[in-house]
């Protein structure tokens, strides 16, 4: 651990202004300095640094950014990427298949994958995530969270896990297996738990719980509503999936008589300490309103077009006020966690519309960063600013990939694709990435154990399904 860092010299440093409405919203400068003492950033600016450092980082070629804010992942997913069975399948039709391969994971499994998903984030330049965890299988243990946490530990990654559940099974009219939902009672038990050994709600905490029921087709209105309650009583964000597929919006209809954001507003659900995942299938006045209440919104774009889900309205709901931020998804519908990409993607995706709605790489680094964390509700992240937490990444442009697009940095790596790890990332002072390694992890060892556990679960699945999921 240092305890100061400078990082001299920039190519390009983008600071972040506090709303992507203003003017220069990456507000850069180049040459200066960095300078992090402990957790924080001390200053920032194009003036030159004078005194001492314990490490010092010459960032003449390299760009350096805040640290990118994963908004919305399903890390467990990570073990079930590419199954064949479900390559061309929509939201429905991929969930219930996979239900079948998930309901076998057991409390190792979530511990290696959620470190897997965060190795690759980290390498893409993300510093803080959120993770969706809704998935208890009933003969796995009852602390995947903690396993969870263990990971983001050892890793050094700024964590905002999400206890999750599903309570409403087939049985009921909902779509999982019985298999996997849970007694309500049980789970706010455990949010209880949950919330008092771990969540941190002081600045430049490191761990925040928030709450996370799966969908509507997956909850009693009862568990939904009450999940508000306890997230009021405790101070938490709460999460959910809103708005991702035409499927749900029939079910809803046919189920509750509603669409899903009026179903969602109805059980309390649209105020500001609420983010979903998605949202792309909402009408002029549910955007209107979205963006009144200011709810976060997690914008999903690789997994959006993987599943043939549709296109976000994103500047329709900032233009109403709501927040935006990226998130990767799950890794069963991206099937990567790499955030850079995640952006890309946002910016690319934008441009299927109709023009007045097209984003820039100006504005999908901004919701990458500040707008990641105003989602989680954050105000000590997402900025390189003095009495900011002192997490940044930096990418050296010294990378065939930018060769003749280095004239502007900050553009080069949303319009670029960086094929190798990200230079190093800081994440609250710590060096977590040291020239493009992860700090104490052994890659190898890792992605072994990850496919023997993967390898075990679909060949089990498969048993039980008598179908081939794999070719
Ligand atoms: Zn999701």
């Amino acid at each position: 651990m240092h305890s100061s860092i400078l990082i001299r010299d920039p190519l390009l440093c983008c600071r972040m202004k506090d709303d992507i409405n203003q003017d220069d919203v990456l507000d850069t400068f180049r040459g200066g300095h960095v300078y992090i003492e402990g957790n924080r950033i001390i200053s920032a600016g194009p003036e030159a640094f004078t005194g001492k450092a314990d490490r010092v980082i010459d960032a003449g070629r390299m760009l350096v950014l805040p640290g990118l804010v994963n908004t919305h992942h399903h890390f467990f997913q990570s073990l079930t990427r590419n199954i064949y069975g479900t390559r061309r399948s929509e939201l429905f039709d991929w969930l219930s298949t996979h239900y079948e391969i998930w309901r076998g994971i057991g409390g190792d499994a979530f511990y290696i994958s959620a470190k897997t998903a965060m190795a690759e984030l980290l390498r893409s330049g993300c510093t803080a995530s959120s993770d969706h965890l809704y998935l208890f299988p009933r003969n796995a243990e009852s602390t995947l969270i903690d396993r969870e946490i263990g990971a983001a530990r050892e890793l050094g990654l700024r964590f905002q896990p999400t206890r999750g559940f599903m309570s409403m099974s087939k049985r009921d009219g909902g779509l999982p297996p019985e298999e996997v939902v849970q007694d309500e009672e049980a789970v706010f038990e455990d949010i209880g738990r949950l919330v008092e050994a771990y969540h941190n709600h002081r600045s430049g905490s490191m761990l925040r719980i928030s709450l996370a029921p799966c969908s509507p087709f997956s909850i009693t209105p009862g568990s939904m509503r009450r999940t508000v309650e306890v997230a009021e009583e405790h101070g938490l964000q709460i999460h959910t999936h809103l708005a991702e597929t035409r499927d749900e919006e029939r079910y809803c209809l046919e189920k509750f008589g509603k669409r899903p954001f009026a179903l969602m507003r109805d059980l309390g659900w649209i105020r500001e300490n609420a983010w979903f995942a998605h949202c792309i299938h909402m009408n002029d006045a549910e955007i209107r309103e979205a963006g009144k209440a200011g709810i976060g919104v997690a914008h999903c774009p690789t997994s959006n077009m993987r599943l043939g889900s549709g296109i976000a309205p994103v500047k329709e709901l900032l233009g109403a006020g709501a927040k935006i931020g990226i998130g990767v998804d799950g890794s069963a519908s991206n099937d990567s966690s790499n955030m850079l990409m995640e952006l890309r993607n946002a910016m690319l995706i934008s441009r299927l519309r109709e023009r007045e709605f097209w984003l820039d790489a100006d504005e999908v680094l901004w919701m990458g960063t500040m707008g990641g964390a105003k989602v989680l509700g954050r105000d000590d992240i997402g900025q390189i600013k003095a009495g900011k937490c002192a997490d940044i990444s930096m990418i050296s442009m010294d990378r065939l990939e930018y060769a003749g697009a280095q004239h502007d940095p900050a553009a080069a790596v949303v319009f670029g694709v960086a094929m190798e790890a990200v230079d190093h990332v800081i994440v609250n002072g710590r060096m977590a990435v040291d020239h493009g390694k992860i700090n104490g992890l052994d890659d190898t060892a890792l992605i072994r154990e990850q496919q023997r556990l993967s390898d075990g679960l679909v060949a089990m699945a498969e048993k039980h399904m008598r179908r081939k999921l794999r070719r």
